[in-house]
């Protein structure tokens, strides 16, 4: 077996036991085209892929995804991989019609959930959740709450099959997308000791050719 399944299946087991703390959707190949398309090395992305599936199984969860998150991101539905077949099913099941589903199944965590149960689709992992939530899952996202941490490995990249993720306010000269991060951020660091008080990381360095050595 490719030592990067390996490290999947070991990760998954971890995902299995911790249950929806460190929900994944990990066995992508089409990712790492879409790396391609990105202009990113394949292995770094990988390598890149297993941080971010590090980071679910210390308890980070993803920072597109935090109750705020559509101050900053403009969310894509119809890009999102199963759109189309779990929009087709719930409109023939439930008798919706459009736009019923773009405007509530795309914006609701617990509807887009609900129906990833019926088909397979990834909205469920692009969707903000809401504030008030009182499972675990979101007690953990409302302490990393602070600055929106463009540079978390907990951010995905805007591409999956088309643009999913774009930024909603780029300053002047910024990109609309973005790549998938490669690296651990300060954000990353802090949320970390944040659940784990007692570790004392050494100092954060920036790693070279990161974007920002600040947490912005
Ligand atoms: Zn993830």
């Amino acid at each position: 077996m490719e030592f990067f399944l390996i490290i999947n299946g070991a990760i998954r087991k971890w995902h299995t036991a911790l249950g929806p703390l460190a929900e994944v959707q990990f066995n992508n190949y089409k990712n790492i085209c879409g790396a391609k398309e990105n202009g990113q090395d394949a292995d770094a992305y990988r390598v890149a892929m297993i941080t971010h599936e590090l980071g679910h199984v210390l308890g980070l969860v993803h920072e597109h995804q935090r109750y705020d998150a559509h101050d900053h991101i403009i969310f894509n539905c119809q890009n999102v991989r199963g759109y189309e077949e779990a929009k087709a099913l719930v409109n023939k099941e439930d008798n919706r019609e459009d736009p019923w589903f773009d405007e509530n199944v795309c914006t609701n965590f617990q509807l887009a959930t609900d129906v990833s149960h019926r088909q397979k689709w990834r909205a469920p992992d692009y969707i903000s959740w809401p504030k008030d939530e009182s499972n675990d899952l979101f007690i953990f996202n409302q302490k990393t709450v602070g600055p929106f941490d463009w540079d978390s490995i907990m951010v995905y990249p805007s591409y999956e099959y088309g643009w999913v993720l774009e930024r909603k306010n780029p300053a002047p000269g910024q990109s609309k997308t973005w790549p998938m991060n490669a690296e651990i951020s300060r954000g990353d660091v802090e949320a970390v000791k944040r659940i784990y008080p007692d570790i004392q990381p050494p100092p954060f360095a920036a790693p070279a050719g990161s974007s920002s050595g600040e947490n912005t």
